[in-house]
């Protein structure tokens, strides 16, 4: 699904395999490297992705699907405990993409499956605490919990 290389303590540089999906891989990463702090970024290429959008007004997300080729013009996430497992990691991704036209679409990242290639660096905050979360009732999210 991935290769990766420890480039300094606590930080990863990935490549993703071509054709899989962007936060299962992801998310296998941080399992096997047990990362339930830190951060993501990337970039890429990719031929289908759904991102969402949360209302607030009615504190639901809306998901749309694209399926067309894409360039990740930036994807930012960052990793934390979910809110009812501590040991397994929450994924909180956004992502930016550019079309053949060259304008961008963007939103919270549910899935992307890369066409090409998807290169990222995972910073694991290892010394630090794991970071919880907890749902919040106002918002409808589940926010970090310090
Ligand atoms: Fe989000």
């Amino acid at each position: 699904m991935y290769k990766y290389t420890e480039v300094a303590d606590n930080k990863y540089v990935l490549s993703l395999d071509n054709h899989v999906e962007i936060c299962t891989a992801l998310k296998a990463f941080c399992i096997e490297k047990e990362i339930y702090a830190g951060s993501i970024t990337g970039l890429g290429a990719i031929n289908q992705a759904t991102f969402r959008f949360l209302d607030p007004a009615i504190k639901q997300y809306v998901d749309k699907t694209f399926e067309e080729q894409m360039e990740i013009t930036n994807l930012t996430g960052n990793i934390s405990q979910s809110p009812d497992n501590p040991v397994d990691p929450y994924l909180h991704i956004h992502i930016t993409a550019s079309r053949r036209d060259y304008s961008c679409i963007g939103g919270h990242l549910l899935s992307a499956r890369v066409n090409g290639a998807c290169e990222l660096l995972v910073e694991d905050f290892a010394d630090s605490h794991a970071i919880g979360r907890r749902f919040d009732e106002e918002t409808g999210l589940n926010l970090y919990q310090f």
